[in-house]
């Protein structure tokens, strides 16, 4: 483990179905592998898609609960927690860092969701990291996400690993049940894109909004902004790489970022993550 006060990859990791959590498949070994080669952080900051509300807060308790936010999954995952602290602290270090904008300390409203645990439960498996959650701002446009993003990029010289969580293509209304590790073509060609974006520009990924699949792959933007925040760090730090590229039912890619220090991860996974057969894929608010 490096010092906790060098300074701190960003990443961005598709976080896929909640299942995810309890399952050993492609993609969470993958995060496993990741986890054991991340350093240790101070305190972990998350980006996730499910807290998409009409503000911009930061979760600001010392004991954030554990929100079980999607529909007809089994027990076994409403019944998971991840006990990690909060960090009155750290929030309060957000707040320095994003300013002239504003952002709301959330004394009890939210916590920890499943686009955060999801995922830490294999990086950070041990829930010993402190974790505050930055909503998105669903009022706002990605350009306001993009400069919070480079703001919030100074505190991984503070400790803070920055960790978006989301989905580059997310249409739980385009699901292909007979495609569990495959993306459409059209899925495939935005991914690419995106991938190539993130090489070559990163503060110019707001003109694939233009690119032809934008649409399928992005019909509401909350699982894409995200990517949005890790774009801004990579457009500051100058380079980022792709990590864990895979896809699920066709219309989902799993294809996760780094920012920093190169990680040496194998480039593609491939993972079946159980969906809910009794509920729709698009009810299910994954
Ligand atoms: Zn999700």
């Amino acid at each position: 483990m490096n010092a906790q006060t060098s300074r701190m990859p960003a990443l961005f990791i598709g976080h896929g179905s909640p299942m995810n959590t309890l399952e050993l498949n492609g993609f969470t070994r993958a995060w496993r592998s990741l986890g054991e080669k991340l350093p240790k952080p101070r305190a972990i900051l998350v980006v996730s898609a499910h807290w998409f509300i009409g503000a911009t807060a930061v979760t600001a308790m010392a004991r954030p609960r554990t929100i079980h936010d999607f529909y007809g999954f089994p027990k076994p995952l409403f019944d998971f927690e991840y006990p990690a602290d909060g960090s009155p602290e750290v929030a309060g270090e957000v707040v320095e860092a994003v300013k002239p904008d504003w952002v709301g300390l959330d004394q009890d409203q939210w916590g920890l969701d499943h686009g955060t645990w999801s995922v830490l439960a294999h990086l950070y498996p041990n829930a010993n990291i402190p974790v505050v959650q930055l909503s998105i701002n669903a009022l706002k446009p990605f350009e306001y996400h993009l400069a919070l993003s480079a703001r919030l990029s100074s505190l991984r010289d503070k400790g803070v690993l920055v960790l978006s969580s989301g989905n580059v293509v997310h249409n739980l209304r385009l699901v292909e049940w007979n495609k569990p590790t495959e993306g459409a073509d059209w899925a495939h060609r935005f991914d690419e894109a995106v991938m190539r974006q993130m090489a070559e520009d990163p503060a110019a990924i707001l003109k694939l909004n233009e690119h032809p699949d934008f649409a399928r792959s992005v019909p509401t933007p909350d699982h894409y902004i995200p990517l949005l925040y890790t774009a801004g760090i990579a457009a500051a730090e100058g380079r980022s790489q792709p990590l864990i590229r895979g896809y699920s039912l066709g219309s989902l890619s799993m294809t996760s970022y780094n920012v920093g220090p190169e990680l040496n991860l194998p480039a593609t996974a491939e993972g079946i993550s159980d969906m809910p057969n009794n509920v729709p894929a698009d009810q299910t608010n994954i």
